[in-house]
């Protein structure tokens, strides 16, 4: 495991403007390592933009690191054209990365030996059940939605292998990790202390062969030599499934970040029935980025409303401490006309 990131033309992997930043946010001198790994699903809003900035702001703010993959592996999710956009959104706010952008469809093959390695060691067994939880598994649970209901382990110690499985039932098995412990505890660099109570046996491989989010994210970040992960907390209840991960194949984690949502007026998850955050329209709005890039900072808890600015100028006040504690209402207000 660790190299097998391809070289992907598409993306124009060369990030132009890396160079600059070594230079102008300071030599990454320190260990710090952290990633942006957006999911080409659809446009980056104001939410997930600010996400993307504070991981940036983390990173620059240590001399860091900052690695960027594309979270493409959920095939029927995925959009045509959403990868490149995403990465021409983040390079018009004037967010950069280090080497090459990392995409996980071509690295299939790396998932498939960890899912080897949990397998010889007992970690995993075949499931047959056919729950939308299992088509859902590649991407990122955002929400107990997505999740589904806890398991009930109906085909733990069902089969002994994929192909008593198969034979068995005539069905194509997906894998599940047999979870041993009921809470691994952590502590959040932004929520604090946390019971990890794990919900469930869950998905690591589905029933098409492909990885489920869980295990492609585990194997990545240690992969990239992630330190720390910055990410929205609608993540949090994933992170005792990656840290059962980690320990299983015997990979030290990462430290664990992540920040309160950016909702829209009802609380609700910023979503386009708030209105068109995304960068494309405001874009297209002739909104400038620098007064994007202010917004951001100014739902970061870092500026005052109406600042307009570039993103090394919040490095300098640059600190998780100064936050919102809660969910952050964010909306196009002050942005469009
Ligand atoms: N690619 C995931 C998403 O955008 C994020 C995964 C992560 O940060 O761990 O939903």
């Amino acid at each position: 495991m660790g190299s097998g990131a391809r070289h992907d033309a598409k993306f124009g992997m060369t990030n132009p403007t890396s160079a600059g930043a070594a230079a102008g946010h300071g030599a990454r001198t320190s260990g710090y390592v952290g990633r942006l790994a957006p999911s080409p699903t659809g446009a980056l809003h104001l939410g997930n933009a600010r996400t993307f900035l504070l991981a940036w702001l983390a990173a620059r703010s240590r001399g860091g690191t900052l690695r960027l993959r594309i979270e493409d592996i959920d095939g029927p999710r995925i959009q045509a054209g959403a990868a490149a956009a995403t990465l021409d959104d983040l390079r018009w706010l004037g967010l950069d990365w280090d080497g090459e952008v990392w995409v996980q469809s071509q690295r299939l093959p790396v998932y498939a030996d960890a899912v080897a390695r949990l397998f010889a060691a007992g970690h995993l067994y075949p499931c047959v059940c056919t729950r939308a939880e299992i088509d859902r598994a590649a991407s990122a649970p955002h929400g107990p939605e997505d999740d589904g209901p806890v398991y009930p382990g109906t085909c733990r110690g069902r089969f002994p292998s994929l192909a008593a499985a198969r034979a068995a039932t005539g069905r194509e098995p997906a894998l599940r990790f047999g979870v041993a412990a009921a809470a691994l505890p952590f502590v959040d660099g932004c929520a604090g202390p946390q019971a990890g109570i794990l919900r469930g046996d869950f998905v690591v491989q589905k029933r098409d062969g492909g990885p489920a989010y869980q295990l492609a994210v585990v194997v990545d970040d240690h992969a990239q030599g992630i330190t720390e992960v910055v990410r929205a907390d609608d993540l949090l209840p994933s992170t005792p499934r990656q840290l059962a991960l980690y320990r299983a194949l015997g990979l030290q984690p990462p430290a664990f970040r992540h920040v309160p949502l950016v909702v829209g007026g009802d609380g609700l998850r910023l979503a386009k029935r708030h209105g068109d955050t995304s960068l494309r329209h405001l874009r297209a709005q002739g909104v400038a980025a620098a007064a994007v890039v202010g917004h951001l900072g100014w739902l970061a808890g870092l500026v005052p409303r109406g600042t307009s600015c570039l993103p090394a100028d919040l490095l300098p006040g640059f600190a998780f401490e100064r936050l919102p504690a809660g969910p952050v209402r964010g909306d196009e207000h002050g942005l469009l006309g």
